[in-house]
Formats: structure tokens, sequence, C-alpha cells
């Protein structure tokens, strides 16, 4: 059996027409471009490629982009300072702080300091605290208006996409952080998924992993997951971005991985393009919440 695969690139061209319209719509209305401010202390290479990737994603769907730099010098007084100016600047309708921050920096404080509207990343207390307390889907909703965090919500929206089917189907999420794994699992919980989080100290992970109709892998090991870990048939999201030799792949050996599962996110081209329009529409929701 060979899976079918989940074509995040195909999908993310669907969202950009989407986008577009939306970016239209509410530029045509308010006359207002939704803008995001992306905040970097210091010179790391991975954020600055992906601050340049996200640069690009909004000057081509038209929308607004704002680099913030300090040294990597800056204290945390001085990122707190810059993060409550753009939490006033009403030109400003997301913020994205880039980690990792500089040695020294508490990321919590500089977490608490976005207002909870702009924080466009989901990592703000109370959006991850609302996405923690959100009703099942199907119940009345308990909870006012959050963020998710771009990376699972585009892995949520290839599940949804592709149809597949999650109310009572058993997920398994590899990995725990605040930014990936546990936003999916609680994203595949509200939908109804009986969901298991693994992470680095549980016990026979090829077993459970083994059980997992849905099986989401965010860990940062290259080709970890092995074929004989998936249940024939199963959905894999791979969320991980590794290099090889130079080669981009994910926390799932696809080779082996596309024999046995039903449906495969491959890597490059599945959760990788996703991101990026994730993290746009939630700049143009912001900007939508902002004026209304
Ligand atoms: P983190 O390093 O923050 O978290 C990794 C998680 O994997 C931790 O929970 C850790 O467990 C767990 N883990 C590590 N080793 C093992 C192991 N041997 N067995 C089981 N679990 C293990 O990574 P991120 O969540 O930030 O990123 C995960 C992957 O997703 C990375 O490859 C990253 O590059 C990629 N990524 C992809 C994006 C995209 O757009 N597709 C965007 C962001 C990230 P513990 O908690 O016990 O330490």
């Amino acid at each position: 059996m060979t899976a079918t695969i989940l074509d995040g690139r195909a999908l993310a061209t669907t969202l950009r027409g989407e986008l577009d319209e939306g970016v239209a719509a509410f530029k045509d209305k308010y006359g207002i471009t939704p803008t995001i401010a992306v905040v970097r202390a210091g010179e790391d290479p991975a954020s600055v490629s992906y601050a340049k990737m996200i640069q690009k994603t909004f000057d081509k769907r038209g929308m607004g982009f704002q680099l913030h730099t300090l040294p990597e010098t800056a204290s945390q007084d001085e990122i707190v300072a810059l993060v409550a100016r753009l939490n006033a600047d009403e030109s400003v309708h997301g913020i994205m702080v880039q980690e990792p921050l500089p040695k020294g920096i508490d990321e919590a404080v500089v977490k608490d300091a976005l207002s909870p509207d702009k924080d466009v990343d989901g990592v703000h207390p109370v959006n991850a605290g609302r996405l923690a307390q959100v009703s099942p889907v199907g119940r009345p909703p308990m909870v006012g208006p959050f963020f998710v965090p771009a990376t699972p919500a585009g892995g949520m929206e290839i599940l949804k996409r592709y149809n597949v089917e999650i109310q009572g189907k058993h997920a398994v999420v590899v990995g725990r952080s605040n930014i990936v794994g546990k936003p999916m699992a609680l994203l595949l919980l509200r939908e109804n998924a009986t969901v298991t989080v693994c992470h680095s100290r549980t016990e026979d992970l090829a077993g459970v992993c083994r059980t997992a109709d849905i099986l989401c892998a965010a860990v940062g090991r290259a080709k970890m997951i092995k074929g004989d870990w998936i249940k024939p048939g199963a959905v894999v999201i791979d969320f991980g971005v590794n290099f090889v030799e130079g080669q981009m792949c994910g926390d799932v050996d696809f080779d082996e991985a596309v024999e046995v599962a039903g449906m495969i996110t491959p890597v490059p081209g599945g959760t990788g393009p996703m991101t990026n329009l994730m993290l746009a529409l939630n700049v143009l929701e912001a900007a939508r919440r902002q004026v209304g």
C-alpha cells in the first residue's frame, strides 16, 4: 500500500487565494493594511532566515511587515519596552517575538508583555490558556477568542481539508513543546480525538505510536519514526524539520512510512508551507478584531 500524500504546497496555494480575498476585502472596507511586527534580539541565523520568509510571504500577500531588531546585548527591559511600544501602535496588528532570546532574558516575562490581542503566534498565557480551556467541538463555546500557534494550526488545517475523520480516533502526538506538540494535542482534543502525548521519557514509544490512527511528530530528530511504528492505514502528520547531509527531512522515515500509512505529509512540502500562511491568517484575524 502506498499512502496518499497530504500536499501542503497545493493546500497553501488554495489558502493563499482565500487569504488574498480576505486581505483585499479588509483593505477596501477599512483602508488599513494588516501588519505584523517581528521582534528579534541578536542575529540567530535560523531566526534571520525565518524572518525573511515571513517578510516574503507578507510582501507577496500585500500585508505589512516590520522588523524590529535589537542587539544581542539588549536587556530584558529594552525588549519589554519595545513590545509595549508595539502593543500601543495602532498600525501594528500582530507581534511575533523570535526565539531564541539572548542569554539571561526571561522568555516568560517577554511573552507576558505581549498584548494577547496582538499575540498572533499564540504564545501569551491567555491564548495558550484559552486553547487549553476551549470546549470540544459540538458543545457551547466557553472561552473568548484566542490565537493558535501557526504550525499546529497548519497541521490541523491539513487534516480538515483532506476530510480526515478525527472524532473518536486515537491521536498520538510525539513532542510536547508549547509551540507545536502541546497545542496540536489540544487542537485534536477539541476535535474529539482521544489524545496521547509522548515525549523523551515515554516508555515503549514505538508501541504507543503503533496504536495511533493519527500520528503527529514534532520531535526534531531526523527519521526517528520508522515504518514499523505506524499502524497500517494511519494518517501521519510530520512537523519535523531536520537536515541530513544537506537534505531536509522530517521526524518520520518517509520512505518506510509511505508504504504503511494511509495518508502522510512529506517533508519538505507538507506542514512547512502552511505555517507562514496560518501566521498571515492570524494577523488578518487580529486586524479584524482590532477594528471591530
Ligand atoms: P522542541 O525541541 O521544543 O521539542 C521537542 C519535543 O520532542 C520535546 O517535547 C521532547 O521531549 C521530544 N523528544 C525529543 N527527543 C525525543 C525522543 N527521543 N523520543 C520522544 N520524544 C522526544 O521542538 P519543537 O516542538 O519546537 O519542534 C519540533 C520539530 O518541529 C522540529 O523538527 C522543528 O524544527 C519543527 N518545527 C516545524 C515547524 C513547521 O513549520 N513545520 C515550525 C516549528 C518547528 P521532552 O519534552 O521530554 O524534552
